[in-house]
C-alpha cells in the first residue's frame, strides 16, 4: 500500500525520506511497515501473518500507476485519491475520482488497476460492494505489463484477448483502458472479431458472459484483432450500462467534462 496512517490518524504517503516511525494501516488499524529498498518503490507491508484485504503484495507497476493516476488528475484539477478505504465493506479502491454529472450532480468513481490477471467473478464482486458503498461506476485500467499482448499486436494480428479484458470490454463497451506508469501514458484498444467459415465463435450475454458457442465440439476462439490509439488522462462521461447511470471513459484530446 501507498498511503498508511501516522498514530493520530493523519494520512502519509510511502516515500524513501518519509521517517521511520509507526505507521497504522487504514483498513485493519494494525501496524504495518515502511518499505524503501533500492529496488523497490516506498510503500507500506503488513507482517507476513496479516488476513486484512489490503494486505496482498502489490507490484511496484500498481503502486506506481496510482501515484500517476493521482498526479495526473490532480494536476488537471480534478478531484482524485489513491487507495480509497471503505473499511465496513472490507474494499479499499485503488483511486476515487469525484466528477460532476450534467445535471449539477456529484459523481462517484472507483478506478481499479490490474497488474496481474484477476476473475471475472471478482471483479463482480468488487463491482458490486462499490454500488453499495455508493460509487456510481467502477472503472477497470489494465497495466500495460499485464495487457502487453495487446500493445505489441499489429493491426492484422490474431491476439489471445485474456478473459477479464474481454468481459471488460463487452460489460462496458468501450474497449479496454491501459495505463504504462513509466511512460505516463494511457491506451485505449478496441477488438475486432475474427471468423471464419467452419470455425466456432462465442455468443456474450449483454453483460458479457459467455453463455454458448455455436460449434460445441470446437475450441472456443477467443483471439480478435486489435486497434490501439494513445489516449490522455482526461476523464469522460459516458451512459453507463447494467444499473451503473454513468460510465467513464479516458478520452485523448477531446474537451474534458466540466470538473467538481
Ligand atoms: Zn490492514
Amino acid at each position: 500500500m501507498w498511503i498508511a496512517h501516522t498514530e493520530d490518524g493523519t494520512p502519509v504517503e510511502a516515500a524513501r525520506n518519509l521517517a521511520s516511525d509507526s505507521y497504522l494501516c487504514p483498513m485493519c488499524q494494525t501496524p504495518v511497515i515502511l518499505k524503501r529498498g533500492q529496488k523497490v518503490a516506498a510503500h507500506f507491508a503488513h507482517t507476513p501473518d496479516s488476513d486484512c484485504p489490503a494486505s496482498e503484495a502489490e507490484s511496484w507497476r500498481h503502486l506506481m500507476a496510482k501515484q500517476v493516476l493521482v498526479d495526473e488528475l490532480t494536476r488537471q484539477g480534478w478531484g482524485a485519491q489513491a487507495e480509497v478505504v471503505h473499511q465496513a465493506h472490507g474494499r479499499r479502491v485503488d483511486v476515487g475520482l469525484k466528477a460532476l454529472g450534467p445535471d449539477g450532480a456529484r459523481l462517484y468513481f472507483a478506478i481499479e488497476v490490474q497488474d496481474s490477471a484477476i476473475q471475472v467473478d471478482t471483479m463482480k464482486d468488487r463491482i458490486a460492494r462499490d454500488r453499495r458503498i455508493g460509487y456510481d461506476a467502477t472503472v477497470w485500467l489494465f497495466t500495460t505489463h499485464r495487457a502487453a499482448a495487446l500493445m505489441a499486436a499489429q493491426p492484422d494480428h490474431e491476439v489471445r484477448v485474456p478473459d477479464e479484458m474481454l468481459w471488460v470490454s463487452n460489460r462496458y463497451g468501450q474497449g479496454v483502458q491501459m495505463i504504462d506508469p513509466q511512460t505516463r501514458e494511457l491506451w485505449a484498444a478496441s477488438f475486432g472479431k475474427i471468423r471464419r467459415p467452419g470455425e466456432s465463435h462465442e455468443w456474450y450475454t449483454p453483460e458479457g458472459d459467455l453463455t454458448g458457442v455455436d460449434y460445441p465440439g470446437r475450441t472456443l476462439r477467443k483471439t480478435k484483432s486489435v486497434g490501439r490509439r494513445r489516449a490522455g488522462f482526461i476523464p469522460q462521461l459516458a451512459p453507463g450500462k447494467f444499473g451503473d447511470r454513468w460510465s467513464l471513459v479516458f478520452a485523448g484530446e477531446q474537451q474534458g467534462h466540466p470538473r467538481p
